[in-house]
């Protein structure tokens, strides 16, 4: 049919390959269950917008340099008793990010918490915000390497952008004096513009020790937590949990694993 390939080749001039690819499926599909006009049309511009919804999806995702693919739906409450999942279900409307506020998740290895802040970021992306994940200690090397190289306020922008910038394992490594320069710019730049989801194995009390200096770990402090949520999750670590139930249900099994030896 003439029309018909016009049609087609109309669609894909106009971009909409999605629409041209499924035309003929969703003409015979109209014709055969008596559609009407919109319904066909509808069904046809529904087809377009998943496809561009689906890559607009991956394209956020991959820039977001996650670390992992994790949800909410995956993560087990029951677990982590200390953890009031009222409040993480609030965290997910992400109203916190259209605040600017900030996010804090405390506590010891294993507990969850780059679990939690990749999920509110995966929920973030889904509403069509920006996100950008990172360790604190890979933010402050690159940041400083900008600024070695005069080039720090267009390396901030990277960091600047994002609705939701994650920072991972604060206080895993202590930072210098221009590490933790750098860490107040970057808290202070995004102060009440956006928000910070931070995790962190070191209390409050204890970030002094974190930058080497009480006083610039009070003012950063003092940005991060003006309006802030903190999640302190007290418990013990998922992953040793899987750990001990492998042993436990399973001894024999790492016995057998042990290769015999060589002589
Ligand atoms: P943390 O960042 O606190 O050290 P993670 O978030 O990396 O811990 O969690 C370690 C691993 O255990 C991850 O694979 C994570 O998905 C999983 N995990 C932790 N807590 C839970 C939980 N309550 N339910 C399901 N999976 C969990
Ligand atoms: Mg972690």
């Amino acid at each position: 049919m003439i029309e018909l390939t016009r049609v087609r080749e109309g669609l894909e001039f106009l971009g909409l390959n999605e629409m041209a690819a499924v035309l003929d499926s969703r003409l015979e599909a109209a014709a055969q269950k008596d559609k009407t006009y919109l319904e066909f049309l509808t069904d046809l511009v529904d087809s377009e917008l998943a496809v561009r919804r689906e890559r607009y999806l991956k394209t956020r995702t991959r820039l977001a340099h996650l670390p992992f693919h994790k949800t909410l739906e995956q993560f087990d409450f029951s677990f982590q008793p200390s953890i009031d999942d009222r409040q993480i279900r609030e965290l997910s409307t992400l109203r916190f990010a259209y605040d600017a506020s900030n996010v804090i998740f405390l506590g010891p290895p294993g507990v969850g918490k780059t679990h939690l802040a990749v999920a509110l970021g995966v929920e973030a992306i889904r509403q069509g915000l920006g996100v950008y994940f990172i360790t604190a200690h890979d933010l402050v090397n690159d940041l400083r390497r900008a600024w070695a190289e005069n080039r720090l306020e267009r390396r901030m922008r990277v960091y600047l952008a994002p609705r939701v910038l994650i920072i991972d394992e604060m206080g895993y490594l202590p930072m210098d004096d221009a590490g933790a320069t750098i860490f107040f710019q970057l808290v202070s730049a995004r102060y009440e513009r956006g928000s910070i989801v931070l995790t962190s194995n070191k209390s409050f009390g204890d970030w002094g020790t974190i930058f080497g200096d009480a006083i610039i770990a009070t003012a950063i402090l003092d940005r991060l937590l003006h309006h802030s949520t903190t999640v302190n999750i007290r418990g013990e670590s998922y992953r040793l949990r899987e750990k001990k139930r492998a042993g436990l249900f399973n001894p024999s099994k790492t016995i057998q694993e042990v290769p015999p030896a060589a002589n």
